[in-house]
């Protein structure tokens, strides 16, 4: 097996020599910062899509196709998706309370929190 070639941290200005792109430090660093943005994998599992369409059959069978409206009058609406009262991203437990919107309603309550 031919040698790890060694090189400079990619990070500018930081003089370490590694054979990974990145000083242990850089990339712990890097690391971090992508968990802080990337949102968790845990809203994409099946146990969790399974709790939201449940979330999304119960609220169905109590009100029809009715979203309570984010920021705006409730009205009808047939798209309805469940989402985290906290987003996940902003410290919200993972399998925290869930609230009904519709696909429109859910996407501008992101938009919103989103920094
Ligand atoms: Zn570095
Ligand atoms: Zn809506």
């Amino acid at each position: 097996m031919p040698r790890p070639r060694s090189r400079v941290c990619s990070m500018p200005g930081c003089p370490s020599i590694q054979t990974e792109p990145q000083c242990p430090t850089h990339r712990a660093e890097r690391d971090r910062h992508q968990r802080r943005t990337t949102p968790t994998k845990v809203t994409r599992t099946y146990a969790e899509q399974k709790r939201r369409k449940a979330a999304v059959d119960t609220h169905r069978a109590k009100y029809g196709d009715w979203c309570p409206g984010y920021a705006r009058p409730p009205h009808t609406a047939t798209d309805l998706t469940a989402d985290h009262i906290d987003e996940i991203s902003l410290g919200g437990a993972p399998g925290g309370q869930l609230q009904v919107y519709c696909r429109s309603c859910n996407s501008s309550k992101a938009g919103r929190n989103r920094r």
